[in-house]
This record gives structure tokens, sequence and C-alpha cells, in this order.
């Protein structure tokens, strides 16, 4: 678990203020600076452990591109021009959210970046002005204001005459409708889909975006145990996933990951399961959630049960936690993402429970909460590389009496697998945990 604030700042910023004592009876006094004292020494401290892994705020109008972020955008937008070069497409147009963000460290709302090989220019609205005012000063991007959003129609007011001849757009991040408003205004120059060109750039992560995961792990490690520690039996899975989201949200998340699961008893065995009225009770408690920070995202599973779990629940959970260790093994520099799949799955049709993990074992984990490399037994083929970071998430579901996952965020490093989410207990013992009482929490 994170550490926590040192309680000597603590108390020294909670000590009650003297002007209230004047005209007091001592004794009265030194009571209600003891109580207040107290009151406000709690209020603090948990103000404290909320905050811990925020960072400091800035005012929009006091952000600045720094050094370190004007060399990072440097080098990604040389990546892009390398990558586009190899595919023959002289230019790209960047429509994807995260894509924009990877790219230029801006919010990708309603704003696109055009890459040229001798320009790239961020294309948005008179509601962004302001806030992408450093990327015009930072000298590394043209920026493109419009009185009116659409920023797509105005690529070809932005290219002017240039012949550019072959614009890349993304397969991925484009619908038909954007395509063809997009073909309509741009005379003579041929639109060429491009197919997963961001992703592949963004599927080894930077320390910083490393970084960002371990903050976003550990906001969510202490949002789970705060909500954990506040559970009633009677709560419904739609409160406990309402708490969770505003316990990230408080210790600095930017959201949520994705929409929490929160699944009590039979309902473990949905494998997304959509959180609503079924209140929690006793039996079992699976919840996959996970936060956002600086754009990145972390992703974790665990599976609780609230009073004792009979033999066959007790079994299956050993065998998926024996099914996530050996794959996390497998998180080899170099092997193939099936690999690591197989190394789960052999495990769990071994036990004869191999027709209930009807999912894949993984995935990437960064911007998106799923993103390349995907680690199934199908499709892609990659081979993990250093500064990967995936999810390992085995499971078993029985349609009608619930399911077990347990999933932790590796980054693969050439000194092997690194669990970023170890510190978060995922032992059976842990799992095992007594039915809370019954009633109504704020
Ligand atoms: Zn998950
Ligand atoms: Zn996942």
């Amino acid at each position: 678990m994170p550490s926590r604030a040192g309680a000597s700042r603590t108390i020294e910023r909670g000590l009650p203020r003297q002007a209230g004592s004047v005209g007091k009876p001592i004794k009265l006094v030194r009571e209600l600076i003891l109580s207040r004292s107290r009151l406000i020494e709690a209020r603090l401290q948990r103000i404290d452990e909320r905050s811990l892994y925020s960072r400091p705020m800035t005012a929009v109008s006091e952000m600045r591109i720094g050094d370190e972020a004007a060399l990072q955008i440097e080098a990604r937008l040389g990546a892009v021009r390398a990558a586009l070069d190899s595919e023959s497409v002289p230019s790209l147009l960047v429509t994807g959210e995260q894509d924009v963000r990877f790219l230029a460290g801006c919010f990708g709302h309603d704003t696109r970046v055009l890459v040229t090989d001798s320009r790239a220019i961020l294309i948005s609205d008179r509601r962004y002005e302001e806030y992408l005012a450093p990327w015009a000063e930072c000298g590394l991007f043209e920026v493109a204001i419009f009185n009116r959003p659409g920023q797509l129609q105005h690529v070809a007011s932005v290219l002017g005459d240039e012949k550019i001849g072959v614009l890349g757009i993304q397969a991925a991040h484009l619908t038909l409708d954007a395509k063809a408003g997009l073909a309509a205004s741009l005379d003579g120059i041929e639109l060429a889909p491009v197919h997963g060109l961001m992703a592949t750039l963004r599927m080894r992560k930077s320390p910083e975006e490393v970084e960002a995961i371990r903050r976003a792990i550990a906001v969510q490690s202490a949002a789970l145990e705060t909500t954990l520690s506040e559970l009633r039996v009677g709560m419904t899975e739609g409160q406990v996933a309402a708490r969770l989201i505003y316990e990230m949200r408080i210790r600095g998340a930017e959201g949520e990951a994705f929409e929490p699961i929160v699944a009590s008893g039979p309902n473990a065995s949905v494998i997304h399961h959509v959180p609503g009225a079924h209140p929690i009770g006793p039996g079992v408690l699976l919840i996959d959630w996970g936060a956002r920070i600086d754009g990145l995202c972390s992703d974790l599973t665990r599976t609780f049960f609230l009073g004792e779990p009979d033999d066959e629940m007790r079994r299956i959970y050993s065998v998926v936690a024996e099914a996530e260790r050996a794959a996390i093994d497998a998180c080899q520099v170099g092997t193939a993402t099936a690999e690591v799949d197989a190394a789960a799955r052999e495990i769990i049709a071994a036990a004869g429970w191999g027709d209930h993990f009807a999912h894949s074992v993984g995935h990437g984990l960064g911007r998106d909460v799923h993103e390349r490399p995907f680690l199934g037994r199908e499709g892609e083929q990659t081979k993990l590389a250093p500064g990967m970071v995936v999810t390992i998430e085995p499971g078993i579901y029985i349609p009608g009496r619930g399911g077990v996952r347990i999933e932790d965020d590796i980054l693969v490093t050439e000194d092997g697998p690194c669990v970023l989410s170890a510190a978060l207990d995922s032992s059976l013992e842990g799992a095992i945990r007594p039915i809370p009482d019954g009633g109504h929490t704020r």
C-alpha cells in the first residue's frame, strides 16, 4: 500500500487557532481546543491521505510546455513521420482523442493534429483557444483556431496551396460520415486509411507514462480500501461503484479508467457486468475498476468472499491465482502474446474449467484501457518488449453461481515481469472477508 503523510506534519497543520480563547474559562478553553484539535487533525489527516497522489494545480493561464515535454513531443512527431515514411504516406490527420494527447500532450477533445513532413498543426475552435496557447508558443505546432467546431472541414484551409497528394486518416477513429465530409472538402487529395500506426507507437511506455500508471494504481488501491471499509450488506452494486469513483477522484484521479464492474453473488459470472440495483450480500463480490491519471489508465480486479466460501469456490480461486502467476511469469521480453495466454489457459483447462474461461488473458494498458498488445489465443502475435504494460486477468465463471477473476498490471522489463500492483493483496486469505453489517452509509 502507498506510504502515508507523516503524522508530525498533520499535527502541525492541525493546531487550532488561538483567537477564540479570549474571555473564556481556562478549563473550557482547553477542552474546546483539544476537541477542535482532534477534529481538525482527523479532517486534515483524511484530506492528506486523499490528496497524496494529486499533482500541484496550475492555472491554465500559467501553463507552459517545459523543455522535457518539448523533447518528448519532438521525439513523438519524429516517430510518426518515420512510421508514415515506411508506409509511404506523406501526412496523417490524427483524430483519435488519446492519440492526440499522446502526440501533443493536450486534451484531444475536439482538437486534431495534422502531421506533414514539415508541419504539425493543431486544429481546433474558439472554445480551446486559451487552453492551446502554450502549444502555439512552444514552437513545435502551428495552432489553427476556427470560429466554429467541425475541424475536419478546416483541414483544406490549413493546407492551403500545399500539395500533399495523399492524406492518411485513422481507420479506427474516423466515421464514414466524417470521411465523406473530409473527402468533399479536399480537392485532389487522396484519403488513405492507416491502420494501427499510432497504436503501435503507443505500445512501449515512457518512464513518465509508467509512473502515471503506478500512481493510478495507488489511487485505485486506496479507493478500494476505503470503499471496502464502509461496505454494508444491502448497499447496491451501483452504490459501491459510485463510491469507488468518488474515492478515486477525491485522491486526484482525472476520472475512472472505465465504468467500474461491481458484481455481487451470481452476477459475478457475467464478465462485463453492469452494476445495478442488486444488493451486496454474503457470497462473491467481484470488483474490476481503474483510475486515470495524467491520461494513463490502471485496471485491476479483485474477487472477495463475504463470509466463508465453499470448497468449490476456494478451489476456483486457487486455480485462477495459479493461472495468473503462470501468465505473469510468461511475460518475458520476446515471448509471443499467445504464449502468455496459453500459460494461464492450460492450468485452467487441466483443472477442468477450460470452458469457463471465455476471454483472453489480458491486454495492453495505457491511454486506452484496452490497447495493443492484446494477449489472446488468436489475433496479433506481438512479441513482448521492454516498456509494454499489460494486464493479466484469468477468470473462471460459473453461470448462476458467480465467478472469480484476478487482474494485475505488469510492466515488461529486460529483468522480467514487474507487477506494478503487487502491493494490493490477492491471496485467498485476503479475499475472505467477514460479512459486513447491514444498513446505510452516507
Ligand atoms: Zn479490468
Ligand atoms: Zn482488463
